[in-house]
């Protein structure tokens, strides 16, 4: 039967790098899964393409539901939320990156759902496995029928080939196998289960809401149904939770130095999340402090690319001391207006999206801050829009290093060769965008603004900064076997 696909749901944001999933779970509650659903709604920025819900209830049993588009749109109606009754639950949203990308079927949309000796297990998976394709080649060679073109599928296949006694046991033996980030909420009938990959890539947090215990990818998710945030679960780290026994700590991985995703504090985290102890917002800021310091230009107006842009154009108003204005407005509601854009209005292209404010631009020398460049085709646009609308000059301040190398680690990058900054150099991309100044934050004054005083340590970097530096911190086995040439030695 053929499945029915759902376009992106930002047609017009094709250049941006995207998180792949948001991934929450809660147990002790009476209705779970609107819990679950409030959770991915605070977590829809990380991905807008599919949204799904299991629950378990003493009586009912297990019970799901996945759907394609918006969590507010599908997990909000009586006559779905009273199918999924019961006092556990975990959810997913996703933007797929593996799997079957730009065609997502429904059986692609996680939570994934087995059937073990022991009884039932639902998991949902942040991050990318980056040996899946020789996993799931084994795993059909002995015997196992997949469902889906996911790679997080192939941990419930591992599981179910263990030995393990308990299923806490299975995934503790599964993910042993699993190479690359991961993040991961479980549940079984009574439990939820939570484990960050031992280099902590991708995030994942504890919080408690009266004795409930939630997990989530993000804090601004536990904010939402008003959860205290307890602290991050650690990388390489496991917890079994369950209203009885409360929270069990295992740590079930050689350890290894955390490589947390320093793109997180730059782009996908929301700014009103805290990660490493650290508010997201005051890094952004602080991101722009830095390129402030690092790459001033006379100007008259610092201007945000909406939204991402918005702290860190602050930060470098601040620093330097030039006026900060909205110069470019966002239409917060155009992804959904025109969710299958005809060729007419696709055409229009970022004008859909983003608008000059023309009475502040006009006659000004204007810098704009942007979170980063990554095919470059919007930046050309924007800067087009800021010259049409009267601006003297336009110098683009980026806020974070040139993206020069794709993400395996669960972020939709284009391939290494769509990459404006794999091909040119920085006055090359200046002159491509044709902006009077082209400037990126240092890789080193970024660290600076994520909490790092003196920087990153090249002989052992504190984050996984691979789409910049090209050093990839899990050796991404499928890309190699597909021809994927890493950076030389040097
Ligand atoms: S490669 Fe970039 S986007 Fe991917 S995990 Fe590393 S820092 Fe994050």
């Amino acid at each position: 039967m053929s499945q029915p696909h759902m376009p992106p749901a930002h047609p017009f944001d094709d250049d941006k790098l995207k998180e792949e999933c948001g991934i929450f779970g809660i147990v002790g509650v009476t209705d779970a899964a609107n819990f679950v659903a409030l959770g991915l709604h605070a977590l829809q920025h990380r991905g807008q393409e599919a949204g799904g819900i299991v629950v378990h209830h003493p009586e009912h049993g297990f019970n799901s539901a996945r759907r394609f588009g918006y969590v507010r749109d599908n997990f909000t109606s009586q006559s779905v939320m009273e199918t999924l009754p019961g006092p556990i639950a975990i959810g997913h949203v996703r933007y797929s990156t593996a799997g079957s990308k730009g065609a997502t079927a429904i059986r692609d949309v996680q939570p994934f759902f087995g059937e073990l000796s022991m009884g039932g297990v639902a998991l949902a998976h942040n991050g990318n496995i980056t040996n899946a394709n020789a996993l799931r080649r084994e795993l059909i060679e002995r015997g196992s029928i997949f469902q889906s073109s996911s790679d997080s599928e192939c941990i419930i296949h591992l599981m179910a080939r263990s030995m393990g006694r308990s299923i806490p046991d299975r995934v503790e033996e599964a993910l042993r196998k699993v190479e690359g980030a991961f993040s991961v909420v479980a549940m079984t009938r009574t439990k939820l289960i939570g484990v960050r990959d031992p280099l902590g890539v991708r995030p994942l947090v504890l919080g408690k809401l009266g004795e409930a215990w939630v997990l989530s990818s993000e804090t601004c998710a536990l904010d939402i149904i008003g959860a205290e945030f307890i602290r991050e679960i650690a990388p390489g780290e496991m917890v079994v939770i369950s209203e009885k026994t409360g929270v069990e700590s295992h740590f079930p991985f050689r350890p290894q130095k955390p490589r947390f995703c320093i793109f997180e504090h730059v782009y996908f985290s929301r700014p009103d999340s805290i990660i490493g102890g650290r508010s997201v917002y005051e890094t952004r800021r602080q991101i722009g402090v830095e390129l402030a310091r690092e790459a001033p230009v006379e100007a008259d107006l610092v201007c945000p690319v909406p939204d991402s842009g918005t702290p860190a154009a602050i930060g470098f108003a601040h620093e330097s001391g030039i006026p900060y204005g909205m110069g470019i407005v966002r239409n917060q509601y155009v992804g959904r207006t025109f969710i299958e854009p005809t060729e007419q209005i696709r055409n229009m292209g970022v004008r859909l999206k983003l608008n000059v404010n023309r009475a502040l631009i006009k006659g000004k020398r204007v810098i704009l801050v942007d979170d980063s460049v990554v095919r470059g085709t919007t930046s050309r646009k924007i800067k087009e829009m800021i010259l049409d609308a009267g601006a003297k000059e336009v110098h683009f301040r980026i806020a974070s290093p040139p993206t020069a190398w794709p993400c395996f680690y669960g972020v939709d990058t284009p391939q290494r060769d769509k990459l404006l900054a794999a091909t040119m150099s920085e006055d090359e991309m200046r002159d491509h965008l044709g902006v009077d100044s082209l400037k990126f934050i240092s890789l080193n004054g970024l660290y600076r603004a994520a909490g790092e005083a003196s920087g990153r340590n090249d002989a052992h970097p504190q984050y996984c900064d691979a789409c910049f530096s090209g050093e990839y911190p899990v050796r991404p086995a499928d890309m190699l076997e597909q021809g994927f040439q890493m950076k030389a030695a040097e």
